[in-house]
């Protein structure tokens, strides 16, 4: 069975809910890391013979257009991540349809082709954004892939596994964050911090044993998690923890799952022919 492998195209400033780091106008005075830290993420997709999911931030996009069409050539699906990496919960319906429509529209520039899957930043879907869905297959989004059945970083009674959704525009496919069952919670383990803290081994048979009765997992990475030498911010205390802690670790685990699981876009994993 294949899972869905996908990438968050962002630079490692692109972190949400930090007052400095929010002003785009600034982000053309950071050093710009995005491009070498894909070419390596690409280089290991490569090694393994692996297509994924790349949901590109419309601002890279727009300033790197010859990355996305390397990526696109390499066989991978192009999908979009919002165009200012804001949070969805901290727009207005307006602002989010704004935000979607330009990031898609750069995009298809660049690719010659529909765009038709989003993640938001930051799994950032909620209850009281009922609108997000309408919108996004308004715009001839086909999926998503932005919510964590998780109190707190998302929605505790959110689906576990792909789902269709009915908007007023037709139907769209959630696939939502995977997750696993422990102390009552539904935890995230597949990529980001909860990757990095999570024993390997561990890793590998849950997604197996999720394999086996049927349910497609979703791995994600940043460019930056594998960049041991991006310039250090000042964070609150809980964002540097998510940001900074055990890096080293991602490439390896990473590696194994490349190794040891199938892998696909995930358009192909939910069988979208559009
Ligand atoms: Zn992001």
């Amino acid at each position: 069975m294949n899972n869905a492998f996908t990438v968050d195209l962002e630079d490692w400033y692109h972190v949400c809910n930090v007052e400095e780091l929010s002003d785009p106008s600034l982000w053309d005075s950071y050093e710009s890391r995005v491009v070498r830290n894909t070419e390596t993420v690409l280089a290991l997709l490569r090694e393994y013979r692996v297509k994924a999911t790349f949901f590109v931030l419309g601002y890279i996009a727009h300033k790197e257009p010859g990355l996305i069409r390397t990526i696109r050539k390499e066989g991978h699906e192009i999908a979009t991540h919002g165009f200012y990496h804001r949070r969805v919960f901290e727009m207005t319906e307006d602002e989010f349809e704004e935000d979607m429509g330009r990031s898609i529209e750069i995009i298809s520039s660049i690719t010659g082709e529909r765009v038709i899957g989003f993640r938001a930043p930051e799994w950032s879907i909620r209850k009281h954004t009922p609108w997000a869905l309408d919108i996004l297959r308004k715009l001839g989004i086909l999926y998503d892939s932005s919510m964590v059945p998780l109190t707190r970083m998302g929605e505790r009674d959110y689906p576990l596994y792909p789902v269709k959704f009915n908007t007023r525009y037709g139907d769209i496919w959630e696939f939502p964050l995977t997750t696993m069952r422990l102390f009552l919670e539904n935890l995230p383990f597949t990529g980001g911090l909860p990757l990095r803290m999570t024993p390997y081994f561990y890793i590998v048979s849950k997604i197996k044993i999720m394999n086996r009765k049927g349910h497609p997992a979703i791995v994600y990475i940043h460019p930056w998690e594998i960049d041991s030498e991006r310039p250090k911010i000042e964070l609150p205390l809980s964002r540097r923890f998510m940001h900074y802690f055990n890096l080293k670790s991602t490439s390896q685990k990473i590696r194994g799952l490349l190794e040891h699981l199938s892998f696909a876009p995930v358009r192909d994993v939910l069988g979208i022919t559009a």
